[in-house]
């Protein structure tokens, strides 16, 4: 028997959930589907920081978004927390970043912005060991606690009639005059309206499984991040610190996590004990304190990796109702609300507020 669905999400991560809530906001029906339960893949294993690293070393695209985000995260966490008690702990504890030879470009970059940036404090640099080279303090900048964020957000969208269908895949897309009709999964037959893939790293593969005689040139890698937490005490440091490509992340608990590799490994998840000395040994030299706490958790996640970390947000170049939200490689949760709206926006032919063309399917391969 064929059940009607009207949006179809595929993926429930950070990129599906918060485009579900854009649509049930808007009034429409949706489904978010994965292939396991949601929320635990790249979403669940990432720091939280809910800036870009050095964006002003990154393209356009990604502060785009990811200023737009930044305007959003209060009220989004404000707003989970209220409905469902689950807090996203969303919060302002400011990041120092220890080395900036282009500072100018930073300056530039936070003036154009309007992001608030200060020299460091004495105190900041005094309790740490590295090497500073014009460190900048970015006050303003928040993070969130990913498995809170995601829970929280699960947690509302069931509230607003969202269906969750977990541990399930797609076996068959069925596509007629370049729309998507319906779709097949071991429960039964769906017909939609529209379909959303927010599948993440998996994305390449899955519209080359599904989709094979649509080809779509959208170039997605799985690229391994390997994490450590360690379990101290709240007074331990009170601001994320960001040194060379790694970083120092508090929670508000006094547990901090320390990131993160960026390994080309294919699917494979497994943590190496390479990269745990590593992480240890970064974390313990900037901040020696570390010494006396345990590493209580080491993780990897699979980031979506794209060209120069732009994500795909659109329509696909031949199916009509097909759009696709991934590729959000090291920024996810970042530009995960602008992302989340300007998806929204263009499935439901609405003006939107960021220019859509640098994410189209369509772009130019990068080289
Ligand atoms: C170590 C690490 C640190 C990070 N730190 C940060 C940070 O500080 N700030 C930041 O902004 N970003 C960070 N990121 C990046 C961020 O986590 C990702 O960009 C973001 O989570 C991507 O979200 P997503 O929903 O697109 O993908 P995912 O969270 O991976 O979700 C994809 C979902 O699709 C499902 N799926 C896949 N294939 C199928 C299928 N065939 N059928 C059904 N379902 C399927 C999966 O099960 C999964 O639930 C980090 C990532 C890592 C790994």
């Amino acid at each position: 028997m064929s059940h009607h669905l009207d949006i179809l999400i595929i993926g429930a991560g950070i990129s599906g959930q918060l485009a579900a809530r854009e649509f049930r906001n808007a009034g429409r029906e949706v489904t978010l589907l994965d292939k396991s339960r949601p929320g635990l893949e790249s979403s669940w294993a990432g720091g939280g920081i809910l800036l870009p690293i050095y964006p002003w070393r990154q393209a356009t695209a990604i502060s785009e978004l990811a200023i737009q985000s930044l305007k959003l995260y209060p009220q989004l966490s404000a707003e989970l927390l209220a409905k469902t008690g689950i807090d996203p702990e969303w919060r302002e504890c400011g990041m120092l970043i220890c080395k900036n030879p282009d500072f100018e470009a930073a300056e530039r970059w936070c003036r154009r912005y309007d992001v608030v940036f200060q020299t460091a404090f004495a105190e900041q640099t005094s309790t740490l060991t590295t090497q500073f080279e014009q460190p900048i303090w970015l006050p303003g900048i928040a993070q969130a606690r990913n498995p809170r964020l995601l829970k929280s957000l699960s947690a509302y969208l069931s509230q607003l009639d969202t269906e969750f269908i977990s541990d399930t895949e797609i076996e068959e897309i069925d596509i007629v005059d370049r729309r998507v009709t319906g779709v097949k999964t071991k429960h039964g037959q769906y017909s939609v309206n529209e379909l959303v893939v927010s599948t993440g790293a998996w994305t390449r593969e899955f519209l080359n499984n599904l989709l094979p005689d649509w080809p779509a040139d959208i170039d997605i890698q799985p690229v391994r991040g390997q994490m450590l937490l360690f379990d101290a005490k709240p007074e331990t440091l009170h601001y994320m610190v960001l040194d060379g490509d790694q970083y120092l992340i508090p929670r508000r608990d006094g547990k901090i996590l320390v990131g993160s590799t960026v390994e080309q490994a294919g699917f494979d998840k497994t943590t190496t004990e390479q990269a745990r000395e590593q992480l240890y040994r970064f974390a313990t030299q900037l901040l020696p304190i570390l010494k006396n706490f345990p590493v209580s958790h080491h993780w990897a996640g699979l980031r979506p990796g794209s060209p120069q970390g732009i994500p795909f947000i659109g329509q696909h170049p031949d199916i009509e109702n097909l759009y696709i939200n991934a590729g959000h490689f090291r920024n996810g949760l970042v530009m995960g609300p602008a992302a989340a709206q300007l998806l929204a926006d263009l499935v439901l032919q609405r003006p939107t507020s960021i220019d859509p063309t640098p994410y189209s399917l369509n772009r130019p391969t990068a080289s």
